[in-house]
């Protein structure tokens, strides 16, 4: 059953309206990049036109309003993941930018050899490499919580991988392979329990459900906009103050800085502190218009929705022969169906289902451990967002069968 009015969801996706290979545009994409509504697109062509001058350097008319406008976006944005202050809601270019400060600033300044960094075998790369950059860095160790056959964290082992060598626990809220919604309080609860912080990459749950990083407890939380329906170039880091104003800045360079002598320089407070330089501004003012179109429709809305098209491309793709679904039911996740096929390249089906109109998504998704677990080097992913249908969902099964009985 329907609990979005998606018909008129989907009139404020212009993207969505047109035809690709003569066939009209099955967007399923979209753990990749979501697609904007109006409401977006109108607000970054209005900043452009009316309002855009460098933030924070002004004294002009310009540049004061920009200013307002990003400072209001970043007030939307704490509310969106309810945290306490202003202060804790920094503008990154994205999820990367905001784990790679978290690694590098915090993690640099933190680790030592002997320590440990917990990370997950469904992490997505960039919330890998990084502490992998940063272990080599200091002499910190890399652990990794497994993966049970079914595609959930393997939580009955988190008690015996956390020690007060745990210094850190680097997870995901939600994989972008599997879906998988985490247990992230409970993670939290543990971690902190032997004392280690908390970094959650929310890439793939910001997007798809209600989050609070208070009742969390989370420590550090990245997400980016263009994965809910905001700009590319653009995205936030959630830390908690006494964490930020503890470490040292990572980017240095305009912004940042309170005073500058040729021989050093004083960091600015937060959130400016982690602010180097020019930000997305254009971007980062428009994310505002995405979350308040997410708001309103709810977040928990959004995920029923996703899990009722997840739970339909299950049932319909049941009976297709070698298909294997990787990961959980579809209540225990995002809308996101990865699968294989025996004997049938991953590649080959999103090629081919790509005439039918069909956007899907092949490779290993920047989860090449995730994939080794399974014995696989890539996989197909479809994934649903909140202007999604059922009859998307039959167009995408029924085309798959069609390249199937071709390439199988
Ligand atoms: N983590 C997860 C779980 C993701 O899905 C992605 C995007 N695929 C990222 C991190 C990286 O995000 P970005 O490319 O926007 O920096």
């Amino acid at each position: 059953t329907e609990n979005l009015d998606v018909d008129a969801i989907r009139a404020d996706f212009p993207i969505l309206h047109q035809t690709v290979h003569g066939k009209p545009l099955v967007y399923l994409d979209n753990a990749a990049s979501s697609q904007k509504p109006r409401q977006v697109i109108d607000a970054l062509r209005e900043v452009d036109e009316r309002y855009y001058a460098n933030v924070h350097r002004g004294g002009h008319q310009l540049s004061n309003e920009a200013t307002s406008m990003y400072e209001e976006s970043r007030e939307a944005a704490r509310r969106f993941l309810g945290a306490k202050s202003n202060k804790e809601v920094i503008f990154t270019y994205g999820t990367t930018s905001s784990i790679n400060t978290v690694a590098h600033a915090w993690g640099v300044a933190n680790l030592a050899a002997g320590d440990e960094i917990l990370v997950s075998e469904m992490e997505h790369h960039s919330n890998l490499v990084p502490w992998q950059q940063v272990a080599a860095r200091t002499g910190a160790k890399i652990k990794a919580l497994p993966i049970t056959p079914d595609g959930l964290l393997a939580m009955d082992e988190l008690p015996a991988m956390l020690s007060e060598r745990t210094k850190i626990v680097a997870v995901t809220a939600a994989s972008n392979v599997l879906g998988t919604i985490n247990p992230v309080e409970k993670i939290i609860r543990q971690a902190h329990a032997v004392g280690a912080v908390v970094s959650v990459d929310a890439a793939q749950a910001a997007p798809h459900k209600p989050i609070n990083v208070v009742e969390w407890g989370a420590d550090f939380v990245a997400l980016s906009a263009h994965k809910m329906l905001g700009p590319s170039g653009v995205g936030i880091l959630y830390g908690k103050q006494e964490l930020l104003d503890a470490m040292p800045p990572f980017l240095g360079g305009g912004s940042m800085i309170n005073t500058v002598t040729i021989e050093g320089f004083t960091p600015a407070m937060l959130p400016a502190k982690f602010e180097a330089g020019t930000p997305p501004i254009t971007a980062a003012i428009a994310l505002k218009a995405a979350i308040e179109y997410l708001e309103n429709i709810g977040l928990a809305n959004i995920l029923a929705h996703e899990q009722m098209l997840a739970e339909y491309a299950h049932q319909l793709m049941a009976d297709i022969p070698g298909l294997k679904i990787l990961g959980p039911d579809p209540q225990q996740k995002a809308g996101i169906v990865s699968f294989t096929v025996n004997g049938v390249s991953p590649n080959d089906i999103g090629m081919m289902i790509d005439t039918a109109g069909v956007a899907i998504r092949a490779g290993h998704h920047c989860a090449m451990p995730l994939h080794a677990k399974y014995g696989i080097s890539s996989s197909a992913r479809a994934s649903f967002y909140v202007y999604n249908t059922r009859e998307e969902v039959e167009t995408f099964v029924a085309a798959l069968r069609k390249v199937l009985a071709i390439l199988a």
